[in-house]
């Protein structure tokens, strides 16, 4: 039934508990820790990931996703830790995509070795990169496009058709998109991870994880994740629920800002560089356009030598200098001190994460207050380049 609603429908209805009590116009919250056994026969707990509220989000994800299941979870860290150990054992051998959000690198290489789980980053994000690392024990691939924070592109299908013809599990990372954007599981790959602090929570204010894929590989990722125990306060899943109510008005907004900015500073004489899937002048903007319903509102651009990124983002004064993405608030920051900070600097020039490269969220707000406050940071940060030199 699900499947034949619009995604604005989705967003807004599906997985709603109907308030049978008082006739509200939204879920109810359940925030009970206990049920009675006889109310249903799979025992409710939170961390069984089955109360009403994560049952019904869960639903909208994997309707959102194309999927037959979805999962909520407290960090999209724990979605994708949850799902990459529910299918790596002792033994086997993964291939990651080189460029990748900066955390899910961190925990691949700092808690795999314990576990005695073997992985490769690839050297590109070509087909034939990902094909370069099999191995006789690869069990998974783990790809993430529009990829962080180089907004390189993944063929989603060709990824696809690779590990089915292996016999591989694929899993991708599809924060960056958000369900709008790209809707991976049509393309053939079997699970979708996102962080929900990202487009799917949209205001900068929850921190949730989510996972969508079929029945039979979620009843793996369930069985792992009642032992981690990384499940989402109900209270959090409602504000979750909430938030997706408008997802694809302020992605779309997003998406529109970002073309035109992108645009905007593509044709800027102090812009070196602009990293977009949506410029005619990416070199994959063929294959985006293929997979991707709109292009998303990441960027990264470099400044021209000799100004500086970091004084750069200290003159802005509508465009906040901080942490995290997505959110209806336009945002900046400097990888090379943060999501990418823990890399070594071979590591990060392989993947062109300079010190000049600047990520860029675009927000909701009028593109022309947003232009304006790029133009006034440059020009104060040219006219302090200038006084160093005299
Ligand atoms: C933020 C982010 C994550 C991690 O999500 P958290 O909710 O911070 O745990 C994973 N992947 C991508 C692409 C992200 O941007």
């Amino acid at each position: 039934m699900t499947k034949k609603q619009g995604i604005q429908t989705i967003c807004t209805h599906v997985g709603e508990i109907e308030d049978t009590q008082f006739k509200g116009a939204v879920s109810p919250i359940y925030m009970s820790t206990s049920y009675q056994f006889d109310e249903v026969d799979v025992r409710r707990y939170p961390r069984s990931f089955n109360t009403p509220n994560q049952e019904g989000l869960s639903k909208k994800i994997a309707a959102l996703e194309h999927a037959e299941a979805g999962m909520i979870f407290a960090s999209g860290m724990a979605a994708i830790s949850t799902t990459l150990l529910a299918f790596l054992k002792a033994g086997d051998h993964i291939v990651v995509q080189n460029t990748l959000y900066g955390g899910t690198s961190n925990f691949i290489r700092e808690q795999f070795p314990k576990y005695g789980i073997e992985f490769s980053f690839t050297k590109g994000y070509e087909v034939a990169d990902f094909e370069a690392e099999i191995k006789a024990n690869t069990k998974v691939v783990y790809i993430e496009t529009p990829s962080n924070p180089m907004l390189t592109i993944t063929d989603l299908k060709g990824i696809s058709d690779l590990a089915k013809s292996k016999g591989l599990l694929t899993i991708i990372d599809n924060t960056f998109a958000s369900p709008v954007n790209q809707n991976p599981i049509d393309f053939g790959i079997d699970i979708v991870v996102h962080s929900a602090t990202k487009y799917l929570g949209g205001h900068s204010d929850i921190l949730a994880g989510a996972v969508a894929c079929s029945e039979a590989h979620m009843r793996e990722i369930w069985s792992v994740a009642k032992n981690l125990g990384g499940s989402l306060s109900d209270f959090m899943v409602w504000m979750l629920e909430r938030s997706i109510k408008t997802l694809v008005l302020r992605v779309k907004a997003q998406n529109r800002n970002a073309k035109k900015l992108a645009k905007f500073l593509a044709n800027h004489k102090d812009i070196k560089e602009v990293n977009y899937p949506g410029l005619k002048s990416h070199p994959q903007y063929a294959l985006a356009k293929s997979q991707m319903k709109g292009f998303g509102g990441m960027m990264s651009f470099e400044l021209q030598e000799g100004l500086d990124a970091l004084e750069f983002q200290k003159a802005l004064k509508l465009i906040k200098p901080s942490m995290s993405l997505a959110g209806v608030e336009s945002t900046m920051l400097s990888p090379y001190l943060t999501s990418h900070g823990l890399m070594s600097q071979e590591e990060r020039d392989s993947i062109g994460v300079t010190a000049s490269l600047i990520r860029f969220s675009v927000g909701i707000e009028n593109k022309e207050d947003i232009i304006q406050d790029i133009e006034q940071a440059l020009a104060a940060v040219k006219k302090k380049a200038k006084q160093e030199v005299l």
